[in-house]
């Protein structure tokens, strides 16, 4: 492997299809050293924690956070203080579910408040029928009156004025019984009208919020340099399969995978072309799994898998297939190939068996890995 940029001018032994060509070609162009953008990068973190808004008991690991940039990075400082910077971040998307219930609460109050104007608008058709009866009597009384005032009728012009006189009074109050039961049905129709709109308006924006929540969700389950789900989304999945696994008792198996001297990889041609290699060797894995196998990033150039109903012997068969396909990968730089190498750790499950237990045996037989020379599979 060559030790400097400045050697790395020699045309390429098995030259690759064009495509390929550009899509391993390590980033050539001269890189700035980290201390020259030091000063941008921690003025942007710290202009960063400024602005969240975070929950008074994310304060001190903020405030902690901060003393650490204000006191200077080195590029090895950065990442685990980007990963902490992370899990500030889902800890207010945290915060975002606790608003999300303040508003369904608030969402309930009015609710309630529509159920009693809804109580209102059946009082007032229960009004509509106390002024049905009101006018019944009211019938009743004028058609009494009209009974004894034809009997103390003396003659026929008497008894036609009197009928007219009561037939105009039965009209009228009719007329304005009609009236007022008109005016209020409209009214009690204007108000039901209302209230459906609010509700529907409600609707749509509990809708709106639930999307932007999941949303948000996925977004801090993403690595955004490989797009592979990242540490929160591992646990999330990790609990899942867990859970499958005891109901259906299949072999539940779990792999560690590390890139072998990654950090010569990053000293001998730069962190841009380090970023490109994490990239590309994430979507090679990810190509080879199989659909119900997951992989997470892990951390920095580490990558977790796990491989439901996976027995150890076919666990180890995939995993010496993706470290095969990671050596195959043709990267070069100014010309030259440059090999990149993994080292795997596999472990299956025992029953009863504790997750952090079953990942500290892969990490372990990972180590094996290492020291028994790199580029290999060990099962734990
Ligand atoms: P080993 O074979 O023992 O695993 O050696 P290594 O060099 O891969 O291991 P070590 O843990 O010493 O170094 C890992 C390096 O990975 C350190 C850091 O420079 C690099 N690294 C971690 N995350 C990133 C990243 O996001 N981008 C880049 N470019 N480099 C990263
Ligand atoms: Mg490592
Ligand atoms: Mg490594």
């Amino acid at each position: 492997m060559p030790t400097s940029p400045d050697t790395l001018d020699t045309p390429v032994a098995d030259a690759q299809p064009p495509e390929q060509d550009t899509l391993y070609a390590l980033p050539d162009s001269p890189e700035p050293t980290y201390s020259s953008v030091a000063r941008h990068i921690e003025d942007t973190l710290l202009g960063l924690l400024d602005d969240l808004t975070l929950p008074e008991r994310h304060r001190p690991q903020a405030e902690a956070m901060r003393l650490r940039l204000q006191n200077g990075l080195n590029w090895y400082e950065l990442i685990p203080i980007l990963d902490d910077l992370a899990t500030l971040m889902l800890a207010i998307t945290d915060s975002g579910q606790h608003e999300f219930e303040v508003y369904l609460q608030q969402l309930n109050e009015r609710l309630e408040t529509f159920q009693s104007n809804l109580q209102a608008a059946s009082d007032g058709h229960a009004d509509n029928s106390s002024a049905a009866r009101a006018m019944d009597s009211q019938i009743r009384e004028q058609v009494d009156g009209l009974q004894t005032s034809m009997q103390e009728a003396a003659d026929l012009e008497d008894l036609k004025q009197v009928l007219e006189n009561h037939l105009e009074g039965l009209l009228g109050t009719m007329d304005q019984h009609q009236k007022q039961r008109d005016a209020r049905e409209q009214e009690v129709a204007a108000r039901l009208k209302g209230l459906s709109e609010r509700v529907a308006h409600m609707e749509q924006e509990a809708q709106g919020f639930r999307e932007h929540l999941e949303v948000q969700r996925q977004k801090a389950l993403i690595d955004p340099l490989t797009g592979l789900p990242n540490r929160a989304a591992w646990s999330e999945r990790l609990e899942h399969e867990i859970k499958q696994w005891q109901q259906h008792g299949n072999t539940l198996s779990l792999a560690m995978l590390d890139l072998d001297h990654f950090k010569r990889i990053n000293d001998n041609y730069g962190h841009l072309a380090g970023d490109k290699v994490l990239k590309i060797i994430a979507t090679v894995l990810r190509k080879r799994l199989r659909g119900s196998d997951f992989i997470a990033r892990f951390g920095g150039e580490e990558f977790v898998l796990l491989l439901p109903a996976t027995p150890p012997a076919v666990g180890a068969k995939l995993l010496e297939t993706l470290r095969a396909a990671i050596e195959a990968c043709p990267f070069h730089f100014k010309g030259e190939r440059v090999t990149i190498t993994i080292s795997m750790g596999l472990a299956s499950f025992k029953p009863g068996e504790h997750s952090d237990l079953v990942l500290k045996r892969a990490d372990q037989a990972l180590y094996r890995a290492k020291n028994a020379g790199r580029n290999r599979v060990e099962l734990g």
